[in-house]
């Protein structure tokens, strides 16, 4: 197997894109750690990867506090060894008219969407570089290479991410750590759901209409599944990977 004896360790791995990509690292072979905001919200994930004979760690942080985000990281490469693999995928949206976004709402999408992703790879790095490999993939959005109404605080956010991954990718190349960005339009998970419960409490529209709407205004004719965001993940981390700076666009078409 791809990832046989490799840790790969995930943020946000609990539900939707994270667990997906989490399932997906460890029937390749990788032995995961989850790190989570409450550890009891990824037992079951965690019972179902041992299942497949992997080792698992269930690590708790609010990735945006800096110190609880750094024991985590010690955690889970106390328990499972020296991450070759981090994914970078904790996150939200929120989206708001640019006149009605006060810096608070930009502080707290760039806390998680750049410093989070910022801290972790500062964290992982100097093993991965002491080791010669390592793979960092940053789940960024469409937003990280588009811009769109009411979204200015996400997409600068997530601009900012794929900026990062550029940046490191040109840094680390040489030393065997690849840093790429998987960029899905509007994903079947919670967060798409909960976006368009809000329009359809403001509108009155019909689920399926307001659905229909943001699908038609992103240019997608389907959500992007959860399970193409986490094959497309898989292929940045495999071993054999070459790609480096890559920001890849899924849009469901
Ligand atoms: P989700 O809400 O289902 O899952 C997000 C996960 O991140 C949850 O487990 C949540 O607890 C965790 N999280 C959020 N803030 C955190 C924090 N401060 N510390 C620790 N964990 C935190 O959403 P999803 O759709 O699976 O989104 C995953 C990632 O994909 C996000 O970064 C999101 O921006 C990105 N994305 C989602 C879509 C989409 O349409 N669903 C599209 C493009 C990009």
């Amino acid at each position: 197997m791809s990832l046989d004896q490799q840790h790969a360790l995930i943020t946000g791995a609990n539900r939707g894109i994270g667990a997906a990509i989490a399932r997906h690292l460890a029937r390749a072979g990788a032995d995961c750690s989850l790190l989570v905001r409450d550890p009891a919200s990824a037992g079951s994930l965690a019972a179902e990867l041992r299942a497949l004979g992997r080792r698992v760690a269930v690590v708790a942080a609010d990735v945006t506090d800096t110190a609880a985000l750094d024991r985590a990281i010690a955690e889970a490469v106390a328990a499972l060894g020296p991450v070759d693999v981090l994914v970078n995928n904790a996150g939200f949206a929120e989206t708001r008219p640019f006149l009605k976004s006060d810096d608070a709402l930009y502080e707290r999408l760039l806390a998680v969407h750049l410093m989070a992703p910022v801290h972790a790879a500062r964290a992982v790095l100097p093993s991965m570089v002491a080791r010669g490999r390592g793979r960092i993939v940053n789940i960024a959005s469409v937003a990280g290479v588009a811009g769109g109404a009411y979204i200015a605080a996400y997409a600068a956010a997530k601009h900012a991410m794929v900026g990062l991954t550029r940046a490191l990718a040109a840094e680390f190349r040489g030393q065997g750590v690849l840093v790429n960005a998987v960029c899905p339009g509007y994903t079947d998970t919670d967060l798409v759901r909960d976006s368009v419960a809000r329009i359809v409490a403001k509108t009155g529209l019909p689920t399926d209409q307001a659905m229909a709407t943001i699908l038609r205004d992103a240019g997608q004719s389907r959500l992007v599944t959860v399970d193409e965001v986490a094959e497309a993940t898989l292929a940045f981390a495999r071993p054999d990977a070459t790609a480096s700076g890559e920001a890849a666009v899924l849009l469901g078409r």
